[in-house]
């Protein structure tokens, strides 16, 4: 036979485009327009509906960004259409296009459609334009159309130009004018057979694509498209669709094959929390996105949807209470399913320990206070990269599998699995499952169905993947059109098995099939966005001192609770907690969002600061009575100068300054207490830092340490997202002081450094306290660099073939060579409040008090001969970027970064310091001290948190782990009545058996600990 394979192909594709997708509306006629424009943040309906509407004519303009204009759209839908007389195999919809532009769906204009009496109907998008008209819902008492659609002008904010500047990211700067006009809004015929045969050559097409052409199977389905082409007339097709579905039929009606990949699609919808948008405008796409899938839902009885972040079904509660019922509704029924458990979809690098636990308990005990459900999976599809905490935190929270595919967008590895246990730097392990269609936001083309099955790497083992179907990033959803073509592939020759499925059944079958899974140890870094852990550095502070402020305002609350009987402020504390969370999103901390949504960040941070500095304040006037004496609180979780861990001490006499005096020394300084010696060369460098019990050395031979460096940071993709390996070729040392000297610091003298460079000034203030090993540097920036790095370096002369990072709970080792590709890979790392590099029995550690971005790299000595490699490594901190996309003015202004050189510091030390310097010893005045709540005898064992329980009953719950990666055996001993003590998971219910009894001696709890192990404790009072 001759092969017409392209002829055939170019056929189909005109006879599609030209006849096929225009007679699936058989006929549209207009309706009648008016419009009312906001001028500013959205409006309740109720103010909407009673505003004064002007007639308003399709193709005008609408919409300057960021505004809402509300449409009133009526009329009659003709008598010909409806009952009776409606053609058969026909419906009416209102069909809507705000003007519509190529961006996709949920990057662009939006619109929520309305019923006059305040119900949501479904919203209306590019690639979703319908409005379906019930009677009773959508038309009115006489049968006409009768909706408000709600149209929100959203900018599409990169405009195709993901790495140029745009001021479309703030009301403010992006200008008056409108950018969309209406294009259409009528009601239309609907011919069902059309879109039906529109669907059918959608799913056989995609066959025809995606197998080899040499196979029997793609020219059969070829020669029965070519049979509909001659069967179905352009001129009369609503006449003869149905022939054109009967040549097809034998060709869809072929089973898939029985090796064929077996594919649980989940209706999904990525809606990030924030992003190109501000929180305020999720709140409306959650609406959106929700009301399309109870729309579809109500069309078809299979449609179930995985939906993820307590936090917005608990916008939509407060905002649309109407569509919430529906909702509820629908989980009740087991087709609109909450997955994950966490309050939002947050970042896993950053979130501090307590923070990512509580991701988990704000989610859980909202999804089961308020719909009855406790999901069992964390659904993390987007959030970049992993931490090794993650495991231990999902069991103890009661989840035991693990959702994501962000890390197929490594730039350099594969991951060899797809489904695989996952363990944690304490052991624990989930059940984790990559989908290898590489995508959450899937449409189920034949593209991304074979996409699916090539990839997956279990194929011999196992032969089951999710596909989370749905448009995504900014909402949408799933469409008709996506489950028609899940129905289409159901059981279809070439294709997947295709099932309409949720996440929990699709976790039972890959574990049933699949017993004997390969194990990945250890954190799962993301091989890309390597910038989100340094960027928008405001907002990172923000999170870190909240995070330690949550931690203050807890412990004295619940203190002040159980000594005094003060109210424990819990609907407070809950607020601020969700504030919090909330921006832990993974698109906020990470600081790839718009200016909005960051300069809304900062704003909320600071009032949270502002109200946890009053429950602080109450919290301890409350339990140090009146009184004139000095009283030193200590929220840490080590004593620090006399005064016990989360307790306060009145002192004898005010503290002296804290601070040695700097001695001069040529023309640097030398800064010595009995435990170090520090040289500060003329320029503010660290030239030596002698540990003196050891006399041991941690400055590299000839380096300069608290060196600043500065990189031209331009990356190939993803601005704020992405530092690039390249970057470290062009880098400018900033050893230039303007001015060095010693000066007066906050708590003592200190040597003060001044440099300027570009536009940007930097000071810096080097102090070592009277008696402690740490070498203080405070660095101010005034920041006005564009598309630069600025990183501090400390060349230390340790040998050390890997470094130690805090991560939550614990710490995690990473290697500090590259002699394999994923080394390669790791060029820059994320830390919590340390890092340490270290040989035996001598160490260096680095602490930080709002930093998460470093690199820790082997380093030779300038003097090193040809046979001398690294003797020593080199730690720096990325303290500031400035990408320019997508918010222009990123970093730009001032910041005050804190840190500390710690010689001669073991893992013990770098845990102390890192607590010390995120929790400062707090002064204030009143009569008495404080006597713990709990002490713990073992420094290995470290309180994490103690707070009164969620539940309200006044119980006091204290959560602690062991620090150091051993075994541990701890005395914890909870100073005031109670009446027994339980372990619990983290949403503090009791452990099941002898795992919740803990073995008590007298009053003390006696715990066994396994390295990096959480334990939560309730003390009933
Ligand atoms: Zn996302």
């Amino acid at each position: 036979m001759h092969d017409t394979t392209a002829r055939t192909t170019a056929r189909l594709e005109r006879f599609t485009r030209d006849w096929l997708e225009p007679a699936v509306l058989r006929e549209t006629r207009p309706l009648d327009v008016a419009a009312w424009t906001v001028g500013g943040e959205p409006v309740p309906f109720a103010d909407a509906v009673a505003a004064t509407y002007a007639p308003f004519a399709l193709g005008s303009p609408w919409g300057r960004p960021w505004d809402t204009t509300w449409f009133h759209v009526t009329g009659a839908v003709p008598a010909e259409w409806s009952g009776d007389a409606a053609p058969a195999g026909t419906r009416v919809e209102l069909v809507v296009d705000l003007g519509f532009t190529g961006a996709g769906p949920g990057f662009q204009a939006e619109g929520t459609a309305w019923t006059p009496d305040g119900r949501i109907v479904k919203a209306v998008e590019p690639r979703n334009q319908h409005v379906p008209l019930v009677a009773g819902q959508a038309l009115d008492a006489d049968g006409r159309v009768d909706l408000y659609v709600e149209a929100a002008a959203n900018p599409d904010v990169p405009g195709g130009a993901w790495t140029r500047p745009t001021p479309m990211g703030a009301w403010e700067t992006s200008g008056p004018d409108p950018i969309y006009a209406l294009r259409t809004m009528h009601v239309a015929l609907v011919d069902e057979t059309a879109w039906e045969l529109l669907q059918d050559v959608r799913a056989l097409h995609g066959l025809v694509r995606v197998l080899p052409g040499t196979s029997p199977r793609a020219a059969e389905v070829l020669r029965a498209l070519e049979d509909m082409l001659d069967a179905v007339d352009p001129d009369d097709l609503a006449g003869t669709a149905a022939a054109g579905r009967a040549a097809i039929a034998p060709a869809l009606a072929a089973p898939a094959t029985a090796s064929a990949h077996r594919v649980h699609a989940v209706g999904h919808a990525h809606i990030d929390s924030a992003w190109l948008w501000p929180t305020r405008e999720t709140v409306r796409k959650c609406a959106r996105t929700f009301s399309n899938v109870l729309s579809l839902m109500d069309e078809d009885p299979d449609v179930r949807f995985a939906c993820s972040s307590a936090q917005q079904y608990s916008w939509v509660q407060e905002h649309f209470p109407e569509l919430f019922e529906r909702i509820r509704e629908r989980v009740r029924e087991g087709r609109f399913v909450p997955v994950g458990g966490m309050w939002v979809e947050s970042d896993t690098n950053m979130p501090g320990g307590e923070a990512l636990a509580r991701q988990l308990v704000a989610g859980k005990r909202y999804f089961i206070e308020e719909l009855g459900v406790e999901p069992k999976e964390v659904w993390l599809p987007d959030s970049f990269g992993y931490t090794a905490a993650l495991p231990q935190l999902a069991r103890l929270a009661g989840s035991d599998n693990f959702l994501t595919q962000k890390i197929s967008w490594n730039d350099t590895n594969r991951m060899p699995h797809h489904t695989f246990w996952w363990e944690g730097i304490d052991g624990s392990r989930v059940f984790t499952h990559f989908p290898p269609v590489d995508t959450y936001n899937s449409d189920l083309s034949a593209e991304e169905l074979d996409r699916a099955e090539r990839q997956y790497a279990e194929k011999g083992r196992a032969n089951t993947s999710l596909v989370p179907f749905g448009y995504g990033d900014g909402g949408g959803g799933p469409t008709r059109e996506m489950v028609a073509a899940a129905r289409r592939t159901h059981d279809l020759e070439g294709s997947p098995r295709v099932e309409l499925s949720d996440s929990q059944t699709f976790f039972d079958a890959a574990r049933a099939e699949y017993a004997d899974p390969a194990t990945w140890t250890g954190e799962m870094y993301l091989e890309y966005h390597r910038g989100t852990y340094t960027s928008q550095a405001r907002t990172k502070r923000g999170n870190r001192r909240s995070e330690h402020l949550l931690r203050e305002a807890e412990l004295w609350a619940a203190t002040a609770a159980v000594r005094t009987g003060a109210d424990f402020p819990a609907a407070r504390l809950q607020r601020l907690w969700r504030t919090v969370l909330l921006q832990q999103f993974h698109d906020i901390l990470p600081g790839s969002s718009i200016a909005w949504v960051h300069r809304e960040a900062e704003r909320n941070y600071a009032e949270v600061a502002r109200e946890l500095e009053e429950i602080v304040a109450e919290a301890l006037r409350a339990l140090i009575g009146e009184g004139d004496r000095t009283v030193a609180a200590n929220a840490g979780p080590f004593a620090r100068d006399g005064v016990a861990a989360l307790g306060a001490a009145a002192l004898d006499a005010p503290r002296g300054a804290g601070t040695v005096a700097p001695v001069a020394d040529g023309d640097g300084w030398v800064l010595e207490n009995d435990l170090v010696r520090v040289v500060v060369d003329p320029d503010g460098h660290v030239v030596s830092a002698v540990d003196r019990a050891s006399g041991r050395e941690a400055v590299l031979p000839g380096a300069k340490a608290n060196l600043l460096q500065l990189h031209r940071d331009v990356p190939n993709e993803w601005e704020a997202w992405d530092i690039d390996e390249h970057y470290r070729r062009a880098t400018t040392d900033l050893v230039a002081a303007v001015k060095a000297e010693v000066a007066e610091g906050a708590s003592g003298p200190v040597v003060r450094v001044l440099r300027e460079f570009g536009s940007s000034r930097v000071e810096q203030d080097l102090a070592l306290p009277v008696d402690g090993r740490g070498l203080r540097i405070t660095t101010r920036v005034d920041w006005h660099e564009r598309q630069k790095l600025l990183k501090l370096a400390f060349p230390l002369d340790v040998r050390a073939e890997r470094a130690t990072s805090e991560i939550q709970f614990g710490h995690v080792h990473r290697p500090t060579h590259v002699n394999t590709s994923w080394d390669h890979a790791r060029f820059e790392t994320v830390a919590h409040r340390w890092v340490h590099v270290g040989e035996p029995g001598f160490g260096v550690a680095v602490a930080n008090d709002s930093t998460y971005g470093h690199d820790i790299t082997r380093t030779r000595a300038d003097d090193a001969t040809d046979a001398q490699g690294a003797r020593g490594t080199t730690v720096r901190l990325s303290l500031l970027r400035a990408p320019k996309f997508p918010d222009p003015d990123a970093d730009q202004g001032e910041h005050e970064l804190t840190c500390e050189l710690v010689v001669g510091a073991g893992i013990d030390d770098a845990v102390r310091h890192g607590y010390a310097l995120n929790l400062p010893e707090r002064v204030v005045t009143g009569d008495h001290g404080v006597e713990p709540l709990v002490t713990v005898d073992d420094d290995a064992v470290v309180v994490e948190a103690v707070k009164l329980a969620e539940d309200g009953s006044g119980d006091v719950v204290v959560r602690l782990y062991e620090s150091r990666g051993g075994r541990a055996r701890a005395r914890v001993t909870p100073a005031f009545a109670h009446a027994s003590v339980e372990v619990t998971d983290l949403l503090e219910r009791p452990l099941a058996g002898a795992a919740g009894a803990p073995a008590r001696d007298g009053d003390a709890v006696l715990l066994e600990m396994t390295p990096f192990q959480v334990v939560t404790l309730r003390v009933r009072r």
